[in-house]
């Protein structure tokens, strides 16, 4: 019988098992598909705190799976396949082997939605990215014309972030307005860098060969004309999927998928708990997704000594 189990070792994962473990908790972490989480897809990482000079994502997260691991935290390959949560002891199916546990950390992040077109994921980190306020501040993105991918909030607050960074932000969205709520429409209407390029989708990236992003081709859905717009970034906002479809029968989620905290980051099922991106859709960042970690692991301390009462 374990005492916790971590889904997950992005930063929500790993700050719950380094707060679990220093708790003589000794939780069992499973790293998924995706060891080290979503920041090991990225470079250089510049606003975690406590690093004036940036740290390589990939960095960050070795360190921090090393420090959790000082303290007792047992990182296991490994993905959770099912999970029984509607009954005591809690019972997971991790790569076919059932495993029981008192308390479950649910920290299973977000995937990006991609566009699934040519060129973008070769030249992914080399101009392509899903993310504006990690990356928006690079040298690459600097006084250079930018594009932006979608129409939602997200998407404006992407294109807004950047005219701090590139010279012109264009807007390509497939409809000819913008679905983003009217606040967020306006302030884009408003921004003279940001140039909305309506009725279009990107149907490829370019330029595979030369290793680096020049610009993207366009179809405009009404006309079928194709032309290349010419730019050193692209930005795919075009939305996250979080990763909680094992959790859907017995969790609360919104609408999108997210797991709905009921207080803090307890969920509706005692004993499960929540952090990261699986769990917020607003701020998606690594030192939310740690705050989030934290929060979780001392929750499920206290849980736990509640059992005991
Ligand atoms: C390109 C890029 C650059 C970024 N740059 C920055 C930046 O500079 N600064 C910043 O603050 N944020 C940045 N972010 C955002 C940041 O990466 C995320 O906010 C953060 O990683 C979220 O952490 P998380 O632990 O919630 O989820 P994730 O990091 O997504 O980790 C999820 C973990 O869950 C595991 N998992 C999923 N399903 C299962 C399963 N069934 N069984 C077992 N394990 C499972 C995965 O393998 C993974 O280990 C960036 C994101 C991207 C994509």
């Amino acid at each position: 019988m374990e005492i916790v189990v971590i889904v997950g070792t992005g930063c929500a994962g790993l700050t719950a098992a380094l707060y679990a473990a220093r708790a003589n908790l000794r939780p069992l972490v499973l790293t998924g598909k995706q060891p080290g989480g979503l920041l090991t897809t990225t470079s250089t990482v510049e606003n975690f705190p406590g690093f004036p000079d940036g740290i390589e994502g990939c960095e960050l997260m070795m360190r921090l799976q090393k420090q959790a691991e000082k303290f007792g935290a047992r990182v296991q390959f490994g993905t959770l396949e099912a999970a029984g949560l509607k009954q005591r002891p809690l019972t997971l199916t991790i790569d076919g082997e059932e495993v029981q546990t008192e308390t479950l950390i649910i920290a299973t992040g977000a995937s990006h939605r991609h566009l699934e077109v040519p060129g973008e994921h070769l030249l992914e980190n080399k101009g392509v990215t899903y993310c504006a306020t990690c990356d928006g501040a690079l040298p690459i993105f600097r006084n250079k014309d930018l594009v932006v991918v979608g129409g939602g909030d997200s998407a404006c607050e992407e294109a807004l972030y950047l005219t701090r960074f590139g010279s012109t932000i264009h807007l390509v969205h497939r409809r000819d307005s913008l679905r983003a709520s009217k606040v967020m429409s306006d302030r884009v209407k408003a921004n003279p860098k940001i140039r909305p390029v309506w009725d279009s989708v990107v149907t490829e990236v370019l330029d595979v060969k030369q290793d680096k992003v020049t610009g993207v081709r366009l179809k405009n859905v009404k006309t079928q004309e194709e032309n290349v717009l010419e730019c050193s970034g692209v930005f795919v906002a075009v939305g996250h999927i979080p990763n909680t479809t094992l959790f859907k029968e017995a969790l609360d989620l919104d609408p999108a998928g997210y797991i709905i905290p009921k207080k803090g980051a307890a969920t509706n099922i005692p004993g499960v708990f929540v952090a990261g991106d699986c769990s917020d859709r607003v701020y998606r960042q690594a030192v939310t997704a740690a705050g989030m970690g934290c929060a979780a692991a001392i929750e499920a301390e206290r849980y736990l000594e509640s059992l005991n009462e």
